[in-house]
């Protein structure tokens, strides 16, 4: 059978992805003369929801183009900031990402999350139930088909995880409106409406500022308040000009 060489660069930031062994800039790939550039591509180890342009000997191809011999692709990461259309801008995370998820909360953004591991089947169907991000660092996860739309999280430190997101997506901001425990919405509250579920040295400490409307949890500004407003802040001024449209 005609096996096709075809020429494969990448840019420097998706070449995590290729085994070590195989990492040159300019690497020999021999096809089976059928399968599609994307299916090339996530052969290498390159999760598709990270590449951006693909480019055939300088022109533009569709992840279906079936490459032929001698041609030169060139494998170009997603644009920054990515836009998702189709549906607000939505993130759901794997069990392993469960700092990234509150963070994400506590600036205003929808992140729900899975605390137990559903599997990834399970993952995947609710992304595309719910037209929701898949985040992950699995990439078996993100190479499901049903996936709405996913994106690779390149660190495993969770300040490094949200400086990533809110960079790649520019998600709008809106810190202390969502429910860092499970996600909800929060409305205003005072300490007459919500006193009865405070413990008393708490009632006198602080002053409330918000309940959740999903699972009831009384938000005050409180003993952690200042490591969480320096995340916030740090947010704010890096990310906060930028708005998706
Ligand atoms: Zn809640």
């Amino acid at each position: 059978m005609n096996r096709p060489e075809i020429v494969v660069t990448s840019a420097p930031e998706l070449r995590i992805f290729i085994p070590s062994e195989r990492r040159g800039e300019r690497l020999a790939v021999r096809t089976d003369g059928s399968s599609s550039l994307g299916h090339v591509v996530e052969s290498l180890g390159i999760p598709l929801t990270e590449v951006g342009r693909l480019l055939v000997d300088g022109r533009e191809a569709p992840v279906s183009h079936v490459p032929g011999a001698g041609e030169t692709v060139e494998v170009r990461p997603v644009e920054r900031p990515q836009r998702v259309p189709g549906a607000p801008l939505r993130f759901l995370l794997d069990v392993h990402l469960g700092t990234l998820a509150r963070r994400l909360r506590l600036l205003g953004v929808d992140a729900a999350y899975e605390s137990e591991d559903i599997g990834d089947p399970a993952l995947a169907a609710r992304s595309a139930a719910e037209r929701r991000v898949m985040l992950s660092r699995d990439r078996g996860l993100l190479r499901r088909r049903e996936l709405w739309a996913g994106a690779y999280v390149y660190s495993d430190r969770p300040d490094e995880q949200l400086r990533d997101v809110l960079g790649r997506f520019a998600p709008v901001l809106a810190p202390w409106t969502r429910c860092t425990a499970c996600n909800g919405e929060l409305h205003d509250a005072d300490k007459d409406t919500v006193g009865d579920r405070l413990e008393h040295g708490t009632r006198h400490t602080y002053d409330v500022f918000a309940q959740c409307t999903s699972c009831d949890r009384v938000y005050w500004r409180g003993a952690h308040h200042a490591r969480l407003e320096a995340i916030v802040q740090d947010a704010l001024r890096e990310f906060g000009g930028v708005t998706t449209g």
